[in-house]
């Protein structure tokens, strides 16, 4: 199978997600990576480029060089990952789903509501994928988790309570390391810091196990350390489309959690625990029955967990080939076969609308406040 032409927008030297991305496309043999604009500094993007082998002319200043120069080539990128801080996402994503490349942009998609809507809007007009980086939803263990629920294993679910929460923002005297800085500041972040940081990746979580929507939330928001304008803690109460509870807590000064990411999911006849510390195994109790793990690997997983895994049970299977699973998903998409659980814009429009609803709900005093972007009410 021919393999698929593969560009960066960010994800540069010493970026934070940049090195996931290209482990996890460059993992399993579909994508070749082409082209990039890695940097907001053209020069150190460029360098960064060759040294990641990207021949000298595709090697790009910034993305609207980089936009320009593919557009006109016969060879040009099949893909185009954006993993920018979050203002910029809208452009670049816009620009590069109009010129006819397919995307996946990282969480947040947009920081407003409309701009996600629109990109949602540009992909369908255009037939191109615009697939959002929830990698943690493609662990296998996360697919079995919902693969398990869609088939009644845990009976209806009546509660579902997930956190993200960490300590690495937690020391106030680096709060001003550009690095950090960025995540509170609006005119880089949006209108939110934590919540649109981590707090996404658990409430879409919520609502990919689940198989459901949030409809409305309630949220209180604090800013621990004074000098962030936006929010490095945040506790979300939220209502999915069937009736489910759902409870959120995401924080980012929580010292001693190192990545505390993880869901429970109470159903009517059972429950499911999964910790994104350990996720290759999912923590099952049927009601009235013993707690049993379920290993990554192991027989008898649903097809969608059995097609993630690759190593044998029990060799850990962790966050880059998580990303590779995206990829993955992203190359049988751009080839014509469609997969379920490949995370697309209407899922990133659905983050970004419970964003500005939490800031709404925050602003109210608490308020319960509709959560769905207007094109899904
Ligand atoms: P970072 O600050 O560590 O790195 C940002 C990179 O983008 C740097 O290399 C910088 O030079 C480059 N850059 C900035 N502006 C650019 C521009 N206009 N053109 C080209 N390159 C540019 O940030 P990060 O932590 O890697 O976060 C980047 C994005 O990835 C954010 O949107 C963040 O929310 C997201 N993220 C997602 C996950 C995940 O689990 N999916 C994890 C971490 C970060």
């Amino acid at each position: 199978m021919a393999r698929l032409k593969w560009g960066m927008v960010g994800g540069g030297e010493g970026s934070q997600i940049g090195p996931a991305h290209r482990l996890g496309a460059l993992a399993d043999g579909h994508f070749d990576l082409v082209a990039g604009a890695f940097d907001h500094r053209p020069e150190e993007g460029r360098a960064f480029a060759r040294k990641h082998g990207v021949a000298e002319d595709r090697a790009y200043g910034d993305w609207r060089e980089m936009l320009a120069g593919e557009k006109g080539r016969a060879d040009r990128v099949d893909l185009v990952t954006v993993a920018t801080p979050n203002s910029t996402h809208f452009e670049i994503s816009k620009a590069f789903l109009e010129a006819g490349f397919h995307v996946l942009c990282e969480k947040p998609m947009t920081v407003a509501v409309e701009e996600g809507e629109e990109i949602v809007r540009i992909a369908a007009r255009t037939g191109r994928i615009c697939a959002v980086n929830y990698c943690y939803s493609a662990y296998p263990m996360i697919r079995q988790a919902r693969a398990m629920v869609r088939a009644g294993d845990i009976g209806k679910v009546r509660l579902v309570v997930t956190n993200f929460s960490h300590g690495h923002h937690g020391d106030a005297t680096d709060a001003d390391n550009p690095r950090v800085r960025w995540r509170y500041d609006p005119a880089m972040a949006g209108v939110s810091g934590q919540f649109a940081d981590c707090g996404i990746h658990a409430l879409h979580m919520a609502s990919f196990i689940c198989d459901d929507e949030v409809e409305k939330l309630s949220a209180d928001f604090a800013s621990t350390i004074p000098s962030r304008v936006l929010e490095d803690d945040a506790m979300v109460n939220f209502r999915m489309g069937r009736g489910t509870v759902g409870r959120l807590w995401t924080s980012s000064v929580a010292i001693g959690r190192q990545h505390g990411f993880d869901i429970q999911v109470f159903g009517e006849t059972g429950g499911l625990r999964w910790a994104s510390e350990q996720p290759n195994q999912l923590i099952y109790t049927p009601v009235g029955g013993r707690t049993q793990i379920i290993e990554k690997g192991e027989a008898g997983l649903y097809d969608e967990a059995k097609r993630l895994s690759r190593v044998a049970i029990a060799h850990p299977e962790g966050f880059p080939l998580a990303v590779a699973n995206i990829y993955c998903e992203l190359a049988d998409s751009i080839r014509g076969v469609k997969r379920d659980g490949l995370p697309l814009a209407s899922a990133g429009v659905r983050s970004i609308a419970a964003v500005h609803a939490a800031v709404a709900s925050v602003k109210a005093g608490g308020a319960w406040v509709e959560a769905r972007p207007p094109m899904y009410r």
